[in-house]
Order: C-alpha cells, then sequence, then structure tokens
C-alpha cells in the first residue's frame, strides 16, 4: 500500500507520474528505446528539454526577459555559482532565515563581502525578519532570499520591500511552484527539483537575460552560467531522467488547473493543519508562532515531551504517515507537504492527530 509520504526532500510525487514513468522508463513514446538509453543531443530529447523549459515559463508567468537552465550539483552549487558568478569581490546583502540562507552566506564569503541583512538566528530562525528589521547596505549586487525555510518552518508570504534597481536573488528550492507570485521582482531564482518538481538530480536556475552582461568572465567553462545559457543546458550531458520527470510533473501541475489549483489546495492543506495545532496549543506546539511566518510547505511542531513525540511518530508511521521526524537539528515533529501531497492526505494526518490527542 502506498503511505502518506510527508518526507521534506526527495518528496511525494503524484502518482500519475510514476505511473507514466513506469511506461516511459521501459519505451519513450513508440522509440523503441527508454528515456534512459536515448542521447542528450537526439531530437527527441532537445524537444524534452524546451517542452520542460517553456511549461515552467508558463506555469509560473516568466516574460521572455528570462532564460531558464538546468544544472547538477543541488541548490547547494547555487549557493556558490551564485556569487560566483556575480559578486566579484563586492558587497551582497543576505536576508539570513535557515540553515539554507546561512550556507548560501557562507559560500559568497569566498566571492567577495556579503553582508548580512537581518537575522533571526537568535530566536532559533522561528520568525522573519519585519521588513522594518532588514538593513540593505548602500549599494549592494544582489540580494539574496530563501523563501521558504524547510528545516524551520517559515515562509515568505509577502516578500519585504527592497532598494530600487537592486537585483534581488531567490533559493526558492522548496516552495517553488507552490503559489503564485511576482516573477518581475526577481532577477535571479533557484530551485532544486525534489520537492515540489520532480526528482533529485536536477535544479532550474531562471534568470533574467540582462543579467548576464554582469556576470564575471574568465571562470571554469562549467561554473559560470553564461555557458550553460549559450548552450540551452546542453554543454555537457544534463540530468536527462530528472529533467524529463521534472516535465511529467508540471503536465500534471497543468492539467490539475495551474498555479491557482495548486495555491488552493495548499491554502487549504495549511488551514487544515494549522487549524489542529492552533486548536491544541499545549499539545502541538507550533514553533513558528507568528502566524505571518508560517510555512505553507513544512508545518513544525513540539509536543510536551520528547517521549510523546517518538510515541506520535511511531504510530503514525505504523499508521501509513511516514517521514515526520524534524531535521536532526531542530528535533519534533515536521510535516512537509509539497504540491503532490493530497488534502485528504492531510485529513488523514489531522484525524490521527485528533484521535492521538485524545489517547495520550
Ligand atoms: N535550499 C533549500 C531551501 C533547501 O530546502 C535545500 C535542501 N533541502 C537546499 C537549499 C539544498 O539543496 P540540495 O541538497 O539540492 O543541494
Amino acid at each position: 500500500m502506498r503511505k502518506w509520504n510527508f518526507n521534506p526532500g526527495p518528496a511525494t510525487l503524484p502518482l500519475s507520474v510514476l505511473k507514466k514513468l513506469e511506461r516511459n522508463t521501459i519505451e519513450l513514446d513508440g522509440l523503441g528505446m527508454s528515456i534512459l538509453e536515448i542521447s542528450h543531443r537526439s531530437k527527441e530529447f532537445e524537444a524534452i528539454l524546451n517542452e520542460t523549459k517553456n511549461l515552467y515559463h508558463e506555469l509560473l508567468g516568466f516574460s521572455n526577459d528570462y532564460e531558464t537552465i538546468f544544472l547538477g550539483g543541488g541548490a547547494s552549487l547555487q549557493f556558490a555559482m551564485v556569487p560566483m558568478n556575480f559578486l566579484n569581490g563586492g558587497v551582497a546583502d543576505y536576508v539570513i532565515t535557515g540553515s539554507w540562507s546561512k550556507k548560501a552566506y557562507k559560500e559568497a564569503k569566498f566571492f567577495g563581502n556579503p553582508n548580512v541583512a537581518a537575522t533571526t538566528e537568535n530566536e532559533n530562525f522561528t520568525r522573519l525578519p519585519k521588513e522594518e528589521e532588514i538593513k540593505y547596505s548602500e549599494k549592494p549586487i544582489y540580494i539574496h532570499f530563501t523563501s521558504n525555510n524547510t528545516i524551520y518552518g517559515t515562509q515568505w508570504h509577502k516578500f519585504p520591500k527592497t532598494p530600487e534597481g537592486v537585483p534581488v536573488f531567490c533559493d526558492m528550492s522548496s516552495d517553488i511552484l507552490s503559489r503564485r507570485f511576482d516573477p518581475k521582482m526577481f532577477s535571479l531564482i533557484y530551485a532544486g527539483a525534489q520537492k515540489n518538481l520532480g526528482p533529485a538530480g536536477v535544479t532550474l536556475i531562471t534568470l533574467k537575460k540582462s543579467l548576464l552582461s554582469l556576470a564575471k568572465e574568465g571562470l571554469p567553462t562549467m561554473l559560470s552560467y553564461k555557458t550553460h545559457i549559450e548552450n540551452n543546458s546542453l554543454y555537457n550531458t544534463p540530468p536527462v531522467y530528472a529533467i524529463y520527470v521534472v516535465k511529467l510533473v508540471l503536465e500534471w501541475a497543468k492539467e490539475i488547473g495551474g498555479l491557482d489549483e495548486i495555491e488552493k489546495r495548499n491554502n487549504k492543506k495549511a488551514e487544515l493543519l494549522y487549524g489542529i495545532i492552533d486548536k491544541y496549543p499545549d499539545y502541538y506546539k507550533a514553533t513558528v508562532k507568528d502566524k505571518a511566518s508560517r510555512s505553507f510547505m513544512n508545518v513544525c511542531f513540539r509536543m510536551p515531551s520528547e517521549e510523546l513525540e517518538a510515541k506520535f511518530i511511531k504510530e503514525a508511521t505504523s499508521s501509513g504517515f511516514h517521514g515526520l521526524k524534524g531535521h536532526r537539528s531542530v528535533g519534533g515533529i515536521r510535516v512537509s507537504m509539497y504540491n503532490a501531497m493530497e488534502v485528504e492526505g492531510i485529513e488523514k494526518l489531522c484525524q490521527f492527530m485528533e484521535d492521538f490527542k485524545k489517547k495520550n
């Protein structure tokens, strides 16, 4: 039986996508070969790559001013590639809202002088900084945000104002494609695929083409955005299979109604789960008390004791709810409910939480 899978990433995928993969992994559309066996330079794969890109742009609303590339190395490689390409010894502002933005900031130090524009680390990242707490530098080359903090369960529902004319970059690994946002606000967005977009192995980087004129020359070929843009992500062998799965996930997203429908479902799931948590605040203790900061993707809570948490996870697991243990650095419970988690899964989990509370 298929479990309700709350893994934080790699994460649950739509069953219809897995079924298509089952067929097409053996033979792709009458080609007599698997998608795993075709050349990345074949016209079939180039068509897959372009369709994936076009669909991604269509769903998220990127204009022709933007280009998307598909790279390996995870979002973690982007922590370094971003400053390597754009910082050039200068200053960039990092808004530090969790472990991932801290890691991005750390990499930037290799290439220039990143500035901590704001951080809520002294409150264990349990809320996002308020707009007035963010102190931008005089003339930063860019500003870097993390839109959803996978480990701490916070998410920007409204991005703070930023100074006119400064490019804004964002790590959207754990909430890309989960809701509408204004793409024009960003000059560069990167997202590892393994939460909302597909499997591990590919990272999507979308950047404004005009940004490339600011990119550093003389970088190692594979680490320069220019290389991959000029070669339509085919400078070397890209993660073919992962890109193909992303295509299927995007097709699924479009079929069910695109971002509007996805956002509606995600809002519903958040309403249900935070509803239970706020109904029993002394039992299911939300770690993010500031409601405006709460993530709709990763919901974190503690319980009255660690013993009870262990019991909760054990009983949930035997009832078919998988992957609820909080990140090893924070403990507690974390419910990751990306796009492919159905509303029904959250309804069932909420019922389990009601029953568990009654019995314990
Ligand atoms: N950024 C965010 C917001 C993440 O959640 C993660 C992974 N969980 C990463 C970056 C790192 O991604 P990767 O493991 O693909 O390098």
